[in-house]
């Protein structure tokens, strides 16, 4: 199961491959595929990690789970509801989601799935679609729920400054299935659910959005939230588990802090 970070080392981005424990730095680029250890294992915690992809573009999925399109008092979709998030929403594991109190007042989490992409894929049909991932990571799709029931569109809801928090790693191994994804605040279950209960599955997804842009290597798909999704105050913490991939942790604070 290799799962690849990113982080900053004397002020460049590089690649490490991450054990149990320790995280094996290494020279070259995943995407390109010429990666080699380089320098001595570190341990995970003297480590500040990266989103472990700098994407084009983040495309997310509303309503991908049935219970949670109930929850909102919407149908389930009959095709993908598609959204983007742009890349300057993103932060890593373990970085302050920042609450921007003066225009909002409810911010709610959304723990989800993610796909990377491996290759450009444009027209890809649903039977080639895993040969395009490169692997899988976890997205908190940050909202501002009151904002998206303002709007029309999702863009100001989604899009705020580390609205986006990713990681902690590329899992290339990890294949959708039965997993069960969880959101706990302050170590209290919020949402669960499991892949399988997805409406479109990652492939479907692929297959659709490549119809309709040209998806490139590093680019994310957020595949949607499971039921319970809930609101984000300052001084919570927020951590997604799926079950086989790992846990993305991240507090909140305040934008007076
Ligand atoms: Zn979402």
């Amino acid at each position: 199961m290799p799962r690849y970070v990113q982080y900053t080392l004397l002020g460049k981005r590089r690649w490490g491959i991450a054990s149990e424990s320790e995280v094996q730095g290494l020279r070259g680029d995943l995407f390109v595929g010429d990666l080699q250890p380089e320098g001595d294992p570190v341990p995970h915690g003297s480590l500040a990690l990266l989103p472990p992809s700098q994407p084009s573009k983040i495309v997310c999925v509303g309503r991908n789970y049935r219970a949670h399109a109930a929850e909102l008092n919407h149908p389930v979709p009959q095709e993908p509801l598609l959204f983007l998030k742009p890349p300057s929403c993103l932060v890593g594991p373990n970085v302050s989601i920042v609450i921007p109190d003066s225009q909002t007042q409810l911010v709610h989490h959304e723990g989800e799935l993610a796909i990377v992409m491996g290759r450009r894929a444009k027209h890809v049909t649903v039977a080639k679609a895993d040969a395009y991932v490169l692997g899988y990571t976890l997205m908190n799709d940050v909202t501002a729920r009151d904002l998206q029931r303002r709007d029309v569109q999702f863009t100001r809801a989604k899009s705020f400054d580390t609205f986006g928090p990713c990681g902690p790693w590329i899992d290339t191994d990890f294949t959708p299935g039965d997993q069960r994804l969880t959101v706990t605040v302050n170590g209290e279950l919020r949402q669960s659910g499991r892949l399988s209960e997805m409406v479109f599955s990652p492939q479907e997804l692929i297959a659709r959005i490549s119809r309709i842009m040209t998806l490139e290597p590093g680019d994310i798909i957020s595949t949607g939230t499971p039921a319970g999704v809930g609101p984000l105050l300052a001084g919570d913490v927020v951590c997604i588990t799926l079950e086989g991939l790992g846990s993305l942790s991240n507090p909140v604070i305040s934008e007076e802090s």
